[in-house]
C-alpha cells in the first residue's frame, strides 16, 4: 500500500507475515519503503513513520516527491519505447540466425542487460534503449546465443562471435553503463 506523507511524499508499505520489525529502506524510485509485520495497523505505521523521521531524513538518500515522480514518468517513456522496439529486434535477429524462443520479456531490474531462461524465455532490460544500437545489438544475440548455451562456456561465447565479431569489444562498452532505469 501507498502512504501520503507530507515530508517524504509517497511511502510504500509492505506488509508481510516474515517480518519480524519495522524496516526503513529506500525503493528504486528514490521513495520511502517500510516492511511491517502483516497485521500492523494503520495507525501504528505512521506512529512508527513518525517516531522516525529523524533518523530517516539523515540516514537515507530519499530523491524529493517530485524527482520521484520525473522519474516515473521516465521510465513509463522508455517502457513505451521499449515495448516498440526490443521485441522486434529479438524476432528480427531470431528469425535471421534461425533461432526459436518462446517469449520475450521486458523487465527494469538495476543490475542486468537480460538473461535467458532454461524454458526459453528471453527478458530484456529497457534500459537497453539508452544505449548504442550496437550494444542493444549484442545484448540480444547474447541471450539468444543462451537458448544453445546455458552458461559462459568456450562453446557459448564461439556462438556468439558468430553473430558478433566484435563481441569482446561490445561486452566491455557495455559495463561503462548502468542498466538501472
Ligand atoms: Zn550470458
Amino acid at each position: 500500500m501507498l502512504l501520503k506523507d507530507s515530508e517524504f511524499g509517497e511511502v510504500i508499505v509492505r506488509k508481510s507475515p516474515l517480518s519480524r520489525g519495522v524496516r526503513f529502506s529506500v525503493s528504486t524510485s528514490g521513495r520511502l519503503q517500510m516492511s511491517v509485520p502483516k497485521y500492523t495497523s494503520d495507525f501504528l505505521i505512521k506512529r512508527f513513520l513518525n517516531s522516525n523521521r529523524e533518523v530517516i531524513r539523515e540516514k537515507l538518500p530519499l530523491k524529493d516527491p517530485s524527482s520521484q515522480r520525473a522519474r516515473d514518468y521516465q521510465k513509463k517513456l522508455l517502457m513505451k519505447k521499449a515495448k516498440e522496439y526490443l521485441p522486434y529486434r529479438l524476432e528480427y535477429y531470431a528469425k535471421l540466425y534461425g533461432y526459436s524462443y518462446d517469449k520475450c520479456r521486458l523487465t527494469h531490474a538495476n543490475t542486468r542487460w537480460g538473461s535467458c531462461s532454461s524454458n526459453k524465455t528471453i527478458s530484456l532490460n529497457i534500459g537497453l534503449m539508452n544505449v548504442p544500437e550496437i550494444l542493444r545489438d549484442y545484448v540480444i544475440l547474447h541471450e539468444l546465443a543462451h537458448l544453445n548455451h546455458m552458461d559462459h562456456s568456450k562453446a557459448f561465447w564461439a556462438e556468439v562471435g558468430l553473430h558478433d565479431k566484435n563481441y569482446k569489444m561490445h561486452e566491455k562498452k557495455l559495463k561503462m553503463f548502468s542498466p538501472g532505469v
